[in-house]
């Protein structure tokens, strides 16, 4: 059984560095905007296979593919937030997705996408009925994740850290503005099993700048 975090008591986790954590409070003028239509290239689709309790969130371990600005990456998990740990130009959401990837020297990139309320999640669905607390299991069928990877819109991309002890810096950061939807019966499912808030608080930028990157413009749409 995995610990539970405290977030009520996280300004004592302890960390070895400090002036690259995350997550932060995300802005971008849009003149400062780039285009880059081969920000992400998704390779293969993604499949959740094993779904974990994490005590505060649940965890989907899988497999997937891509490349990064033309840097290969493996999909390792994915796990959720309740609220938001980024906010996207002030704004906060009901929920936070971290795609978790590493690449062959072992660092780390996260995608990261949001949720607000409107139409419901159906990856999210097929999860809450396959979650058993205090466990970790093989799904009876993998879960395809690929349609909740970002294809479009605008990418805030930084230097920072996981969001969790040991807080490890040199992780990259990429977050879709464009948010994924789940329905308020899925939010009020998914906070009946994970109660407690697990976002961490925001921390300084420092020295850091944030890139914005806009895929839309000349993408070839992903067909899986
Ligand atoms: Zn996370």
């Amino acid at each position: 059984m995995v610990e539970r975090l405290d977030y009520t008591q996280q300004k004592a986790w302890s960390f070895t560095s400090g002036q690259q954590q995350s997550p932060i409070a995300l802005t971008m003028a849009p003149s400062d905007v780039i285009e880059a239509a081969d920000l992400f290239e998704w390779q293969v689709p993604y499949y959740g296979e094993t779904l974990s309790d994490q005590a505060n969130n649940m965890q989907l371990t899988g497999t997937g593919f891509a490349k990064f600005d033309h840097r290969n990456y493996r999909f390792v998990q994915l796990h959720f937030h309740a609220p938001a740990e980024h906010t996207i130009e002030g704004k906060q959401a009901a929920m936070e997705w971290h795609f978790v990837h590493e690449n062959a020297l072992g660092q780390k990139a996260v995608v990261a996408v949001t949720a607000v309320i409107g139409k419901e999640n159906p990856q999210l669905n097929q999860l809450l009925a396959a979650f058993i607390p205090k466990t970790a299991i093989p799904l009876p069928e993998a879960i395809l994740l690929t349609s909740l990877l970002p294809t479009r819109g605008l990418i805030y991309r930084y230097i920072g850290s996981l969001t969790t002890p040991p807080l490890s810096e040199g992780v990259e950061w990429f977050v879709a503005a464009e948010p994924l939807t789940i329905s308020a019966e899925q939010l009020t499912e998914y906070r009946e099993l994970f109660p407690q808030d697990n976002n961490r608080e925001r921390q300084p930028l420092n020295q850091r700048s944030v890139m914005g990157y806009d895929i839309s413009k000349g993408h070839t749409e992903t067909e899986f």
